[in-house]
């Protein structure tokens, strides 16, 4: 486990005014890090990733069996943060039946002849699941907000502030409902520098396996770094609280976001106190009643040819 107060400098202070500059993109470059060194560092990252995945699986089953609560784990970054990474590394362990992702690419027609939430609704986890959302509803506050012409029919030109602050309004009211109804949501934005950005597009430029993952537009959008970063710095003010709370995770160094991403997730869950359900008396006698039956069976070979 992540020391808890270590922990704690990530996690957005619900109603307080983030300004991102506040927060490091690479956590090994901080004093309290470069005492431990980087290869310690290194390794500590690796072990609490190994042993978060373990609790990760254990926790989920138990969701799973209590069937009262759902996760939304909701992942938000600019491109090339490492929020496949991310999802790959932190659910590896996961029984793939308790855990679903939903990527969220721009919306299709019919999807903008809906309400903003429509589409994200119908993908919401059910009791028991671990639900991630590899992009969401905040795209609607975040990409839109930086091209407001790809809002789509019914919207405003020009939208002005109040636009904005009713979308932040039906996104808090939005999870507080889902919050209400036995939905824990985490929220993580992966904090890249914008020079590891142009590292990690470089590296995309030069690899051949990994040419696939580039796309032109993304540099288009990299002229846009400042504009991202203020609707981020908006969104995640409007809209961190404390049931439904921010985490700025630095995400420079790749094992280091991994780790704290997945220490979160179980810290969370753990929190929840779920139990296994409690079998009755009467169930328990008729656990017995069948065992003593089948223990008692003389009829196993009946289905072998004489
Ligand atoms: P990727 O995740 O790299 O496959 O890219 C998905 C693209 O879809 C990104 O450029 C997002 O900005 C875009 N996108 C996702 N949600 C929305 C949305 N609600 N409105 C407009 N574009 C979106
Ligand atoms: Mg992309």
């Amino acid at each position: 486990m992540i020391n808890p107060k270590l922990l704690r400098q990530f996690a957005v202070e619900p109603g307080s005014e983030v300004s991102l500059k506040d927060y490091v993109t690479d956590w090994t470059e901080t004093d309290e890090a470069k005492e431990l060194g980087k290869d310690v560092i290194k390794e500590r990252a690796a072990e609490i990733l190994a042993e978060s995945r373990k609790q990760l699986s254990e926790a989920q089953e138990l969701l799973y069996a209590s069937d009262t609560h759902s996760v939304l784990i909701v992942l938000q970054a600019m491109d090339a943060a490492g929020k496949d990474g991310t999802i790959r590394h932190v659910m590896s362990g996961v029984n793939p039946q308790g855990c679903q992702v939903f990527s969220f690419k721009k919306p299709s027609a019919e999807e903008l002849d809906h309400n903003f939430l429509w589409r994200y609704m119908k993908s919401l986890p059910e009791r028991g699941r671990i639900g991630i959302f590899n992009r969401s509803y905040y795209e609607d506050v975040l990409v839109v907000k930086v091209h407001p012409e790809w809002l789509g029919p019914g919207s405003p030109a020009k939208p002005d502030k109040s636009f904005w602050e009713k979308r932040y309004e039906d996104i808090n009211n939005f999870e507080k409902h889902l919050s209400r109804n036995g939905t824990l949501i985490l929220k993580f934005f992966l904090h890249v520098s914008k020079k590891e950005q142009k590292k990690r597009f470089l590296e995309r430029l030069t690899n051949p396996e990994k040419h696939w993952k580039f796309s032109e537009a993304d540099l288009e959008e990299r002229e846009h770094w400042k504009s991202y970063r203020k609707a981020f710095e908006d969104a995640i003010s409007a809209t961190c609280t404390k049931k439904s709370p921010w985490w700025i995770v630095p995400a420079d160094r790749k094992y280091v976001a991994r780790a704290i991403v997945a220490d979160v997730i179980v810290t969370a869950i753990q929190d929840l106190g779920l139990k296994y359900p409690k079998v009755s008396d009467e169930k328990l006698a008729r656990l017995a009643e069948a065992r003593a039956k089948l223990e008692g069976g003389k009829n196993d070979d009946d289905d072998e040819t004489p």
